[in-house]
């Protein structure tokens, strides 16, 4: 059993021995390799539901993949290509990367190319599980390390370079090493605008940013109920920043209902397959999270796991925020966002820009008025794009620039000038910290969260959620 180590109020940690039962993770692994049991570090082959590209590493895949010497990819509804990361083309060179990959998706009948109006655009890891595109017990690989994202549905998913992305589109399959597991149970709820970032950024300030290196993080506990889906893929979505393989939560009421949703068909056809971990199932270690003892977590540069408390962070002054990505760019964050801005301004010394991650978030975020909100409080509100989060464009960093962002990575340069720095946070410390012109918490501009913030949240499960 393990026990609180000093000086960190939310968690602890304790190393396990485990048995011969497999994690939710090596069950999967096992099922798609067609093998009754599998252990951490062995080699196997599995079966792929999906193969994920996006603008910058699609090309070079589609290069591969003829060289292969196959003509056709394995599945073309198997296949998912999303430009994202420079689109809208912001030069040339982006506009011919997106030309090669539509032409690529055009010759192989690709009915997953999400550039423009249908099926969706907007950033891969935003769409993919909003179009009811990943179901529980698949097993995804995508040349984006963030496909760990699809984990929140209990999915295998996890990034991989150009040349396997391009081998899965001709086989259908990947070979993988099965990784062993970190547990993480967690427990009680995240308390006022503490969100399911301060989780995983106060996670990673714990175990470091190779703390889970080619592990699984694998979720559990009665906490994982008191998290929206929102949440949940946005703790899987930065499994990667702990080095880990992926992230995965079991299925539970909430999934199947953000299901519901988004591929009720698929449900229907009984698609999926939802897993739970062995009794006996060997972890190398586990560790205690007690949600309603995170802390706003603000992750200082450069690492995501230079973490402080909001509360410790000091007078820092801020030139940028951004409030987007795959990692913060869903309707929760923009109500969220909208909540904090609402009646307010953003300070004379801040460029505030806000990213809808999809079409379909921007179009709900009309509907809604928080568009009219954002604009009224002076953010530029940007068409759906990777853009800043990987220095891209639609707000490039100058030397010594300071941004406090909603995005995963902090790494030296990631967001412009090698001389900027990043500052992640969760939605309210960022739209906070745009109004105070200095990193922030909202009680610091004056907003308490209601006491029911949580319950409201809890009671819708996904994207179209009213
Ligand atoms: Fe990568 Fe950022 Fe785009 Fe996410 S939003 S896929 S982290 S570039």
């Amino acid at each position: 059993m393990s026990s609180q180590p000093a000086g960190h109020p939310a968690a602890g940690s304790a190393p396990e021995t485990g048995g011969a039962g497999m994690t939710m993770t090596q069950k999967i692994l096992a099922r798609k390799a067609g093998l009754p049991h599998v252990t951490a570090g062995q080699l196997v082959e599995v079966d792929l539901d999906l193969v994920l590209g996006n603008d910058v590493t699609t090309p070079p895949a589609i290069e591969v993949f003829r060289a292969t010497g196959k003509t056709r990819v394995f599945d073309p509804a198997k296949v998912v290509l999303v430009p994202d990361h420079f689109t809208p083309n912001k030069d040339i060179k982006s506009a011919e990367q997106c030309r090669k990959m539509r032409l690529f998706a055009q010759e192989q009948d690709l009915s997953n190319y999400h550039e423009a109006g249908e099926p969706e655009m907007g950033v891969e890891h935003v769409i993919l599980p909003d179009n009811g595109l990943v179901m529980p017990g698949d097993a995804i690989i995508g040349a984006d390390s963030h496909t760990c994202t699809y984990g929140a549905l209990g999915a295998f998913a996890t990034g991989v370079g150009s040349t396997d992305m391009a081998c899965g589109m001709a086989t259908g399959r990947c070979w993988l090493k099965i990784p062993g597991a970190i547990r993480v149970r967690l427990s009680g709820a995240p308390r006022g605008f503490v969100t399911g970032k301060d989780v995983v950024l106060d996670l990673i300030g714990r175990i470091g940013v190779d703390g889970a290196l080619y592990r699984s993080l694998e979720y559990t506990g009665p906490g994982v109920a008191a998290l929206t889906m929102e949440e949940r893929l946005t703790i899987a979505n930065m499994a990667i920043e702990a080095g880990a393989k992926n992230g995965i939560f079991p299925v539970d009421d909430r999934t199947l209902a953000y299901l519901r949703e988004v591929a009720p068909e698929r449900l229907a056809r009984g698609e999926g397959w939802i897993v739970e971990p062995d009794a006996d199932a060997s972890y190398d270690e586990t560790l205690d999270i007690d949600l309603s003892r995170v802390p706003l977590t603000v992750a200082f540069p450069h690492l995501p796991s230079n973490t402080r408390p909001v509360d410790l962070a000091g007078a820092v002054p801020v030139d940028q925020v951004v409030i987007g990505s795959c990692t913060n760019g869903r309707m929760e964050d923009m109500r969220l966002a909208a909540r904090i801005l609402s009646g307010r301004r953003v300070s004379k010394s801040v460029r505030c820009i806000v990213i809808p991650g999809s079409q379909r978030v921007y179009a709900r975020c009309l509907e809604e008025g928080l568009l009219s909100i954002f604009v009224a409080a002076g953010a530029l509100v940007s068409a759906p794009t990777c853009g800043p989060c990987l220095g891209g464009h639609m707000g490039i960093l100058a030397d010594g620039e300071r941004c406090v962002s909603t995005t995963n990575r902090n790494f030296v340069g990631r967001m412009g000038h090698t001389g900027s720095e990043v500052y992640l946070a969760g939605v309210p410390v960022a739209a906070a910290s745009a109004v105070a012109g200095r990193i922030a918490a909202p009680e610091e501009i004056g907003i308490e969260a209601p006491a029911d913030l949580r319950a409201e949240w809890l009671g819708t499960a996904g994207p179209e959620r009213a």
